[in-house]
């Protein structure tokens, strides 16, 4: 069994964005929480348009326990969850959202499991309260990722985790653009657990991810951690060829014995737009793979600071 500090130092990372209507309601759960070890929080300020960075910084100056780092525009969840992580200090990070959707008092109980040896700690979402087509789009997505993925991505899990100071710097030593964090966790290996939670609604202000973004997040995963679209296109292309070669056979059989066939055009129509559809979504399906690789390739950081505030002012 690995023998944990007695003592281990915490830091609690949460991105914001346009968060001001939930921040002093979480600035109360988090003073209020009792988790029987000292701990920091990092709050990323993702390009808020609203008063959220005004509010983090009275509070970091009010707290010395908080500090805040400001992205210079809104890069995105993934981006900021990514500069939180590289920036925590400590023997465990924890990943949260701002919203009180993932409840800090969960926290606790990660901690003893963490104890017991686990270097990730995850929260798994028995219960969601969005709508019932989200619900069903997330389950249709972490079936499909659990289903391709060549490491396994535990289902229903998102970025709510506890993370053994080795697997935060695993995520932090990966290079690639598109970050997809739950993913990058998963990879990294070592003792991983769940702790199952019912998801409550986001306390009050409104969600950052449209249905544009929600897709942008999902391709990333499918993308990064499964083969899968890529070999649906030769599975599905080869059938349909082996459907285009019987069909012609069956119409030289019908040639030659003479009879009369009269080629429905309706039909010749239907499968012209079948194929060409097919066709145009797997060019999209390339041409996604081929956005990401130019993403990566032009080795841009993946997001840029701002403004400092708190111990991270400090800190060199
Ligand atoms: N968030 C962010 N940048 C964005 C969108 C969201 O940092 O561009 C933060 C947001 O403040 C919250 C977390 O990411 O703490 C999860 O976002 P949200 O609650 O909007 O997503 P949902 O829970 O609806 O999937
Ligand atoms: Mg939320």
């Amino acid at each position: 069994m690995i023998e944990r500090p007695t003592n281990p130092e915490l830091c609690i990372v949460i991105p914001c964005f346009n968060e001001e209507a939930v921040l002093p309601h979480l600035f109360d759960r988090i003073g209020a929480l009792e988790l029987g070890i000292p701990f920091k929080v990092l709050f990323i300020d993702d390009g808020s348009r609203d008063r959220t960075l005004e509010l983090l910084t009275t509070a970091c100056a009010r707290d010395d326990r908080m500090a805040c780092l400001s992205l210079s525009r809104n890069f995105g969840h993934q981006a900021a969850v990514a500069a939180g992580l590289r920036h925590a200090q400590g023997d465990i990070v924890v990943v949260l959202d701002a919203d009180l959707q993932d409840p800090p008092e969960l926290l606790a109980s990660f901690i003893a499991k963490w104890r017991e040896g686990y270097d990730v700690v995850y929260g798994i979402r028995t219960r969601r309260k969005e709508s019932r087509l989200l619900r069903l789009a997330y389950r249709l997505f972490y079936r499909l990722l659990d289903r391709s993925a060549n490491v396994s991505i535990p289902r229903d899990s998102g970025d709510f985790a506890l993370m053994d100071r080795r697997v935060v710097d695993v995520i932090n030593s990966l290079p690639e653009h598109n970050r997809f964090v739950r993913g990058m966790r998963a990879w990294a290996g070592f003792a991983q657990t769940g702790v199952t939670y019912e998801r409550p609604a986001r306390f009050a202000g409104e969600t950052g991810y449209n249905v544009s973004r929600l897709v942008k997040l999902a391709l990333d995963g499918l993308i990064a951690f499964s083969p899968t679209p890529l070999r649906f296109a030769f599975w599905l292309g080869g059938g349909t060829a082996l459907i285009g070669f019987v069909m012609l056979l069956w119409l030289l059989i019908i040639a030659i014995s003479g009879q009369v066939f009269v080629f429905a055009s309706s039909f010749a129509i239907a499968l012209l737009l079948l194929l060409g559809g097919l066709q145009l979504a797997f060019l999209g399906m390339v041409g996604e793979y081929i956005g990401r690789i130019l993403d990566e390739v032009r080795r841009r950081p993946h997001y840029i600071l701002g403004h400092k505030a708190g111990w991270i002012a400090d800190a060199a």
